[in-house]
């Protein structure tokens, strides 16, 4: 069995999305990181028990609303990076 964060797993697929549509945010691997901390650091985690390998369901009630938030705080959280260059290109 293994412990997953519901959020994070959220964060991850909502922050591939954000990215993939805009051009001006930096996608190399610390910005990613950056943007996932602070969104993470502004939302409850979510922690679920679930068999090694299974996928999280996104017909769990809570998903959409979790969905929503998230979208909120990654956007947020992408704004704030792109505003502080902190890495040669
Ligand atoms: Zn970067």
């Amino acid at each position: 069995m293994e412990l997953h964060n519901y959020t994070e797993t959220v964060v991850k697929e909502v922050l591939n999305e954000i990215l993939s549509k805009r051009d001006n945010i930096c996608k190399c691997e610390k910005c990613r990181l950056d943007i996932m901390a602070i969104a993470l650091n502004n939302l409850p985690a979510q922690y679920y028990v679930s068999r090694k390998g299974e996928v999280f369901s996104k017909l769990l009630a809570s998903y959409m609303e979790t969905r929503t938030r998230v979208v909120t705080e990654v956007t947020k959280a992408a704004i704030q990076v792109e505003r502080m260059p902190h890495h040669q290109q």
